[in-house]
Formats: C-alpha cells, structure tokens, sequence
C-alpha cells in the first residue's frame, strides 16, 4: 500500500489534529512530535513507582497483534498497556487462525467483534497497519508495531526521548545512523523524526549496497566511509544487518561488514567524546558492535528500552484520547440533528 505524508496526516490525526492512530512519523508536525516526548516524559515517573499503574485506558481491551517475531517491542507494548491499566490480550499468530487460512480481514472482524478498542500490529508487509486503520470500525485505534521496512514510528519516538535525555536539544546535532539502512524500518522513522525535530545534519553510513536507492530525496548526508560518517557526531545509531529481508547477497561477508563498518572503541573515537551510541536491537555482538562499546560508558542501547515503555503509554493514551474526542464530537453531532 502506498502512503504520502499528507495521506498519513489525514489518517493519523482527528479533526481537531489530535493522534487517533500512530502509523507513521511522516506527515506528523513537530508540535505532536514534542507533545508525545512530553507526555512520555511525565509517564517515566509512573516507572519509578512501587505501584505502577494509571487508570488512563481502565476498561479498554488492547490487542497485541503480532505477525513478526518480536522481543522488546511486543513486552513492552504490552507492559505499557498493563500501566495505563488496560486490559491485554496477547495475540501469537503462530497459533492462531492465521495459520488455518484465516485472511486478516477475517481475524481483525473477529477481534473487533470483542469489542477491542486498540490494535498494535507488527506485519511483515509494509502497509498492513495502515491497510488496517482504513478498514477497521471508527473508534478503534490501530498503533505501528513495525511493517515491513517502511516504518517503526514508536521505535524511533523512544529514540528522540532517549537523545533528548541526554542532549537536552535536537538543534545543532549530528546524528550517524549505521548499517544495513535499506532494509531497516527503524531508520526510515528515525531519519524523519530527527528532520522534522530540527537535528542539524543526518547521515548514513554504509556500503552502496545497504544504502536505500532513494537516500537522495531522505534528506540525509550519505557516507560510505565510517571514518567521514562518524566525524564529529553527537548520536552514533548502530543498525542489525537483516538479514531476513536481504534478497541475493549484498555483503561480501560478516567478517568484512565487520571490519569496515563494525563499531569498535578505535571507530568511535571519530565521533564527539561525549557521543551517545545506540541499537534499536537485537543487537549482534561481534557484527555491527563490539562488545566493548555496547556495554560500555557511552552506550545508552538499555536507555532505549526503559524509554520503550514510557513512549508507547504515551502513544497509546493520546491516541485513544483522540478516538474518544472523536466519537464524542460526533455522538454531539447526531444529538443535535
Ligand atoms: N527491532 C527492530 C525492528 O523490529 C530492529 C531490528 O529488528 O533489527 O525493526
């Protein structure tokens, strides 16, 4: 399915521009982008307390719709909504109709049939979450998960609040995302949220063969060459090498993507000392990172994953709260005629 930012703008947001589904970063404005790392930043008390819970989604079903293998996305969506105090069902599609034939038009009307009030879909397909928020009855929310190698808005949203954390801006900083960019989702969402929050210069950095064919029109600053791509950098953004995606050979070998583009102490002095270096994960130690830098003091890759939990109530809430609005409004409309 193909999507505009425009077309996403449309479908994202309520008539009064609040989110009523989170598909996509593209056609979002800074202002949503700020206000969902600030609502997440008032959640990440929620955390810290012995009781964790708020009664924001208290009644709703949330189902956690996953037809692609998932770690820390899927428990943490999952996690997310149990603090909002939602009800969650967990979907594994390996055992469900799905499996039997079922098409997904067929499982989401069964789903919706008990009375679900939010998706979070991971699909192979890109398209599929929105495929579903065209389709699905008005009133129920449909949240990105990851589809295919187009988008992975909340990945890239705990991202920014993890730069955010430790930069304090985006203004003025130069952001290195590195690896295997053609097949990743989560650099795609990363490279327009960084644009559209001000980050002064985004490259990536990888061989032509990893590079997506449309890098040109990304905005971006492309390097093939980590010494050039990692000068003076504030983030450095490390990506896995998916290999699950990759048709033909793209790579000479992991030994050789290791040596020219492998992050290691030496290579991570090209960038700023105090440069923060992250991994959306499952990271693949001795691939794309050497132990020595994921664990070690600039590395901020478990950052991220708390800041998971934080991001997603927070897409969550203001989704739904935009789903309500919007019903409201039109259960006001129909009262009045
Ligand atoms: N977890 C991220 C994703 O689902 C990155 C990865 O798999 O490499 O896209």
């Amino acid at each position: 399915m193909s999507t505009s930012p425009a077309s996403d703008r449309h479908i994202q947001l309520n008539p009064f521009g609040q989110l009523r589904h989170f598909l996509s970063i593209d056609g979002l404005d800074r202002n949503l982008l700020t206000e969902i790392l600030d609502t997440a930043d008032s959640f990440i008390e929620v955390g810290e307390r012995s009781i964790k819970k708020v009664p924001l989604l208290r009644g709703r079903t949330v189902v956690n719709l996953f037809f692609e293998a998932s770690t820390r996305t899927r428990s943490t969506f999952e996690l997310a909504a149990k603090r909002l105090s939602a009800d969650v069902l967990n979907l594994d599609i390996s055992t469900s109709a799905t499996s039997k034939g079922e098409s997904l038009s067929d499982t989401l009307l069964n789903l919706e049939a008990m009375a679900s009030d939010m998706f979070v879909v991971r699909h192979a397909q890109s398209g599929a979450p929105h495929f579903i928020a065209q389709s699905v009855t008005p009133g129920v929310a449909i949240i990105n998960a990851g589809d295919g190698r187009h988008a992975h808005p909340t990945q890239a949203m705990l991202d920014m609040l993890t730069i955010r954390q430790h930069k304090g801006r985006f203004e003025g900083l130069v952001v290195a995302i590195v690896g295997d960019i053609l097949h990743s989702r989560v650099a795609r969402s990363q490279v327009r949220a960084l644009l559209t929050l001000g980050a002064e210069e985004v490259r990536i950095v990888g061989p032509n063969t990893l590079l997506p064919r449309d890098a040109e029109t990304l905005g971006v600053k492309i390097h093939n060459d980590m010494r050039s791509g990692l000068r003076d950098a504030d983030v450095v953004i490390m990506l896995r090498l998916q290999r699950e995606r990759m048709e033909g050979a793209l790579l000479p070998s992991e030994r050789e993507f290791y040596r020219q583009y492998g992050l290691t102490t030496e290579k991570l002095a090209y960038a700023r000392p105090d440069a923060i270096v992250m991994h959306p994960g499952p990271i693949n130690r001795g691939v794309e990172i050497e132990s020595a830098v994921a664990d070690g003091p600039q590395s901020v890759i478990l950052n991220q994953v708390t800041n998971g939990i934080a991001v997603r109530m927070a897409v969550m809430s203001m989704a739904m709260s935009g789903q309500l609005a919007e019903r409201q409004a039109a259960a006001e409309t129909q009262a009045s005629k």
